[in-house]
């Protein structure tokens, strides 16, 4: 037999080459979990086969070769070959945990969570989303490596896909996986999924390029060698310690380039590219100087990112020379700790080449970033220092989606209601539920980072004022208060139109003999354009139905029959209404309206208040602290500036608790400085602070104070008596 076709190798002998390869890299470490892993794995994929036809197994393994390389721990050799199993057999997560431990299962769940992620919107604006959200919802970096990996391994056996899938995954490469390699500073592998998606999504452009390079290869390869060798002479002579590289540069980024500057192949500086790696700082500017003086620098290409690092923490020396024959090449210089950042590491920031200016959070996390990558230099052991990083780069937002896939950024603890108000503003006002990743949750439920999100709607539903103390989007709080505003006002309108009907048939005006232009007429004089303003504007009280009608319909004789509305004290360009009777509150440029001071908070005088106009009540006049009053101002028509009439009038009840320690003479203390302020007692309760270890008891009082500054006066006399250690106002009726 003169050829002999050797059988591709079988799952078990994948697995065993791997084995070793991982005793090699960690020869102190107990491997036996990932055998378990393995067999664990390969029992779960035993009837799957991949789209080339061969046994599924292979790309769990092919994955954990490729993390081997790139020095992962056990932990994320483990999810590497488990990586597939939740998400492609019936396995439970609580099966990997009970089996390989809740790191393992963790990262697996991570891993799957990035898979189930439908990337095929592919619009550029939520490219960057979409990697931010990987990032966003990988608490362990380890998960983003895995999937990464996975990518990987899939390009590489991509052409077995359909065409159609072969270029959805290739775009999806391009868009989202290189830049987050890249980010990551993990060039070698960035490079490598570029170059394939790149034969996918351009194969005349990359074919052609490919060509042109390949057809330079054998003399460009001769002449690296040649470089390469004198290079390495040269810096023995001058005891500079080096490991020198040749190479020809990557198809798809000389393709940018060749795009971006608009030149062919030959102008192409750094076609050619040696690369040497030194042992120190000092050595890396010895070698610059010997390659300069060896062969002539090509001005403006020289680049010191030791100096100045990249955004993305790269560090090297570059130049470019014309070497023999006149061909230029890129030589760039590093140590070995700046190499392995360059092609393996593991951090670097997210703004880079996004051409934004950095916020303040942003150079913190990069400062962050950077310490530990610091950390990370000094570690022996890398995957040490994977294991006990825990990244949350965007805490303050959170990546949801749509069933179909649609990337949805909201800030962090957002709601469902949210949600539904940013996919649209009628889903969101017919919001009634949602199903969250298939589970009904309530719609104060705080999302998650990838959580699908699924709104359930009714027609006709409407919003509720509650709704406005859950969303955390300003869009939603709008059109929330939109609508809640809309239906108040029809509802007043309608309580409007009825009063004035009611009233007019107390009087005996016939209404209907009034014409809507007299109505109109009327209106304006009140400032509001049409019939249905004046009438929203009696149906919130703003003016008495008495007072219309004796505008509208003047002529008629309207016998007077005895004032249902508190009598009113002119003033000039305002009045003073008294409200319930303790209370002396102007409004500023309203008639005869009913005032009182708001239960919720009760407003002393001297306070800042505010007042709101209420359906069919008047207006209440609230502190401005009130907790209320932001719920409340959702219509700005209804608020209405108050304010504290000058001469003084009764006092007001106000109620205060005093936290202090259980000793005598507190309570003597307390009411001589009432008395010193002649405030009256309503009320005064002392009792043991049972909620307290130590000696603790509890004053309520309930005093009568003529305004803020006598309330003030009072807290701070209370505050200075010993033993005294904090005093609440309470704003609730007392
Ligand atoms: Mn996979």
């Amino acid at each position: 037999m003169s050829t002999l076709l050797s059988a591709p190798p079988s799952v078990e002998e994948m697995y065993k080459q791997l084995e070793e390869k991982v005793r090699a890299a960690r020869p102190n470490e107990d491997v036996s979990a990932l055998e378990r892993a393995f067999r664990f794995a390969a029992e779960r994929h035993k009837e799957q086969k991949r789209d080339s036809g061969e046994p599924y197994m292979m790309h769990p393994l092919a994955v954990t070769n490729v993390l081997v390389d790139m020095q992962m721990d056990l932990i994320g050799l483990q999810t590497g070959l488990l990586h597939d199993i939740i998400e492609d057999t019936d396995t439970k997560l609580s099966e990997i945990e009970a089996n390989f431990g809740e790191d393992v299962a963790r990262c697996v769940d991570g891993v799957t969570k990035l898979t189930k992620i439908d990337l095929a919107d592919r619009e550029e604006r939520q490219a960057e989303s979409l990697r931010k959200m990987l990032l966003a919802m990988t608490s362990d970096i380890r998960v983003v490596i895995v999937k990464l990996a996975d990518r990987l391994h899939n390009m590489r056996t991509i052409r077995s896909l359909s065409r159609e899938r072969q270029e959805r995954i290739a775009q999806e490469t391009i868009d989202i996986y290189a830049p987050i390699a890249h980010r990551l500073g993990m060039g070698k592998i960035r490079g490598e999924l570029e170059d394939r998606a790149f034969q996918v999504l351009e194969p005349e452009a990359s074919a052609e390029l490919i060509r042109e390079i390949d057809a330079k290869r054998e003399q460009n390869e001769e002449y690296l060698k040649k470089i390469k060798t004198t290079i390495e002479q040269k810096l023995a002579r001058e005891n500079i310690p080096s490991r020198v590289d040749g190479r020809v540069k990557r198809a798809y980024s000389v393709f940018l380039k060749l795009k971006r500057q608009k030149i062919r192949l030959d102008q192409v500086y750094d076609l050619l590219a040696i690369r040497i790696v030194t042992d120190s700082v000092k050595n890396c500017y010895a070698a610059l100087g010997v390659i300069h003086n060896e062969w002539h620098p090509i001005p403006g290409r020289i680049k010191d990112f030791i100096a100045i690092p990249r955004p993305n923490l790269y560090q090297s020396l570059h130049t470019s020379v014309i070497g023999p024959g006149g061909m230029a090449f890129e030589v760039q210089i590093r140590t070995e700790a700046m190499h392995r950042i360059a092609e393996e590491g593991i951090a670097a920031h997210w703004k880079y080449k996004e051409g934004r200016k950095g916020s303040g959070v942003d150079d913190q996390r990069i400062a962050w970033l950077r310490q530990l990558v610091e950390w990370q230099r000094e570690m022996r052991d890398p995957s040490e220092f994977m294991s006990t990083l825990k990244v949350d780069l965007y805490p303050e937002e959170v990546y949801t989606f749509t069933p179909r896939g649609r990337v949805v950024v909201l800030p962090r603890d957002a709601t469902p209601i949210d949600f539904a108000y940013a996919i649209h503003s009628d889903v969101g006002n017919t919001c009634v539920g949602a199903r969250v990743n298939g589970t009904i949750r309530p719609l104060r439920y705080a999302l998650k980072n990838g959580d699908v999100v699924e709104i359930l709607t009714q027609a006709g539903h409407q919003p509720s004022k509650d709704w406005l103390g859950l969303v955390k989007t300003p869009r939603a709080r709008n059109r929330i208060k939109h609508v809640i505003n809309a239906v108040e006002r029809a509802k007043a309108v309608e309580i409007g139109q009825k009063s004035l009907e009611k009233e007019a048939r107390r009087l005996g005006v016939q209404l209907s003999r009034i014409s809507k232009e007299d109505i109109e007429k009327v209106a304006t004089d009140y400032g509001v354009s049409k019939a249905e303003d004046l009438y929203a504007a009696l149906g919130f009280g703003r003016f008495s139905a008495r007072q219309v009608l004796q505008k509208v319909a003047p002529g008629e004789a309207i016998e007077e029959p005895a004032p249902v509305e508190p009598p009113a004290k002119p003033a000039p360009g305002r009045r003073i209404a008294t409200g319930d009777g303790d209370l002396a509150i102007s409004v500023t440029g309203i008639d005869q309206v009913m005032v009182y001071r708001a239960k919720c908070c009760n407003p002393i005088r001297g306070e800042p208040i505010v007042g709101y106009i209420t359906r069919g009540k008047g207006v209440a006049v609230h502190s401005v602290q009130c907790p209320n009053v932001q719920n409340l101002m959702y219509e700005v028509e209804r608020k209405i500036d108050v304010e504290w009439v000058r001469s003084a009038s009764e006092p007001l009840p106000v109620k205060v608790i005093i936290y202090t320690d259980d000793r005598p003479g507190i309570l003597n203390q307390v009411t001589s400085i009432l008395n010193a302020e002649s405030s009256n007692i309503r009320s005064l309760e002392a009792r043991g602070d049972t909620s307290r270890q130590d000696e603790a008891a509890i004053v309520d009082i309930t005093m009568e104070v003529r305004d803020k500054k006598q309330l003030d006066r009072v807290i701070t006399a209370f505050r200075r008596i010993p033993g005294v250690r904090d005093i609440e106002r309470v704003q609730h009726a007392p």
